[in-house]
């Protein structure tokens, strides 16, 4: 079995086949920057970053572009509220979302495309779609004519008469249908604009991913993807201006199910809590990671700390088994393949699901080799979970989790040795009966969130919450 993956647009499974093999070029729409990433945004990333790493896993060389909207009424807005230029804002909130990124293991795109820095290649389109006959300047703006285009709806699903008006319409700059969107908004006071023949303004939200991707990966390319909230009317939209000046556009649309955050959302104050660098406070970066990955990508997930729990236990059993097998076995390397069962899962839509199951079915094999001693089958299991947890970026031996561990940091090391020396003393406590010491430099040690368990071989100590 090959990779076979749901496509939005023919609304069934697809066996993938790269248009131009090995390569594989990918684009995921990426943030709007006004405000950094919560856990709702990360899922998509997450998702996404297993997809790459799956795709070359399986040969292939992938090619990712994840843009960043940096022109949008969200910033606008929010650079008003705090008196300050709108790129002021957006400039911030790329670093925060950088820093919240990689802190969950998330490889960085091979192109990170910004809408400021792509409006030559915007207007060229605009251009083009007017000269086809598309798209129609009015009062300083400029729609794309959706009942120009027979196959407007195709992506969603959906037919133009049946759609939901998301735009306004301004007296004006009047459209000739209500559907009719806006590839180019007429500057307005307080907002950045730049010259264009039809007069100075900026691009409308779905034009630049249009003229990003095709930058970058071609007027073809392989995979489209972002939540299902963008299917209608961004990706519609998208498709329909590529399409407009003839470009195939993507080959298969992946559409990941959203992370609802419910109530938590609505007061902002409770969706602070939801931010990646509040998250991480109480769950470990692995952990949250491991919370994402593990639903199927198409499934709606309900925001639930208990369930962010369970996945951090579930972790934990994971690498319990790993920090014990590296005792017994060192640390061996990752298997060259992974066990057939796991790829057959994520060769079936990417089910991570399924993909787990097999990894929990390895970490009991290899805790019941650990108990027999059995060092041939502990090796073997180790390299190929280590195989497996690399697919997922859930690999406690590789980047960046071993370093968050401990490896090679400077503060770490030193926060080891200071933990060595108390564990050290608390065990002469014990030799010499004084379990009133012992106990309370166990407690202190928990007070600073380190967690020791006693074993046959010795206590083990950990950073737990
Ligand atoms: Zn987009």
């Amino acid at each position: 079995m090959s990779l076979r993956l749901y496509d939005t647009k023919t609304r069934s499974v697809r066996g993938f086949e790269p248009l131009d093999p090995p390569k594989v070029t990918v684009y995921l729409c990426g943030d709007t920057v006004y405000a950094p990433p919560h856990i709702g945004h990360a899922r998509s990333k997450v998702i996404f970053d297993v997809l790459w790493r799956w795709l070359e896993r399986s040969g292939h060389d992938v090619v990712f572009a994840r843009n960043i909207t940096d022109v949008d009424d969200k910033i606008f807005v929010r650079a008003a509220e705090e008196g300050v230029p709108w790129w002021q804002v957006g400039q911030r909130v790329i670093h925060q979302m950088e820093r919240a990124y990689d802190v969950l293991g998330l490889r960085p795109p091979t192109v990170e495309p910004l809408v400021t820095g792509h409006i030559t290649q915007m207007i060229e389109l605009i251009q083009q779609l007017i000269d086809r006959g598309h798209a129609y300047a009015s009062g300083g703006d400029v729609y794309f004519d959706v009942r120009s285009l027979s196959e407007y709806g195709a992506l969603s699903g959906q037919q133009p008469d049946q759609m939901v008006k998301t735009e306004k319409t301004d007296p004006d700059r009047p459209k000739r249908d209500p559907l009719d969107f806006a590839l180019w908004k007429g500057s307005r006071p307080g907002e950045p604009s730049w010259p264009a023949p039809w007069g100075p303004g900026r691009p409308g939200w779905h034009l630049g991913c249009s003229a990003m991707a095709t930058t970058y990966l071609g007027p073809t390319f392989d995979i489209h993807g972002g939540g299902t909230d963008i299917v209608f009317p961004h990706h519609e939209n998208e498709l329909a201006q590529s399409r407009g000046v003839g470009d195939r556009f993507a080959r298969y649309w992946l559409h990941n199910g959203l992370l609802n955050l419910g109530a938590q959302k609505m007061s902002k104050s409770i969706g602070n809590t939801l931010l990646i660098t509040e998250l991480v406070k109480r769950w470990r970066p692995v952990e949250l990671r491991y919370y994402l990955v593990a639903p199927h990508y198409r499934s709606t997930v309900e925001y639930a700390e208990e369930a962010l729990d369970k996945a951090a236990a579930a972790y934990r059993r994971i690498e319990g088994f790993v920090t014990r097998a590296v005792e017994v076995a060192g640390a061996v390397p990752a298997a060259s393949d992974v066990p057939a069962a796991f790829r057959d899962a994520m060769d079936d839509d990417l089910g991570t699901p399924q993909a787990l199951a097999v990894v929990h079915a390895a970490v009991r094999e290899g805790n019941a080799a650990l108990a027999a001693g059995d060092k041939e089958a502990i090796d073997r299991l180790l390299g190929e979970l280590r195989a497996m947890l690399d697919v997922l970026g859930l690999d406690p031996l590789a980047e960046p989790w071993a370093e968050q561990a401990g490896a090679g940091d400077g503060c770490c090391d030193a926060l080891g040795k200071l933990v060595d020396v108390t564990l050290e003393q608390r065990r002469l406590a014990r030799a010499r009966k004084d379990y009133a010491t012992a106990d309370a430099l166990r407690d202190g040690l928990a007070a600073a969130g380190v967690v020791v368990e006693d074993t046959p071989n010795g206590p083990r100590w950990s950073l737990g919450r």
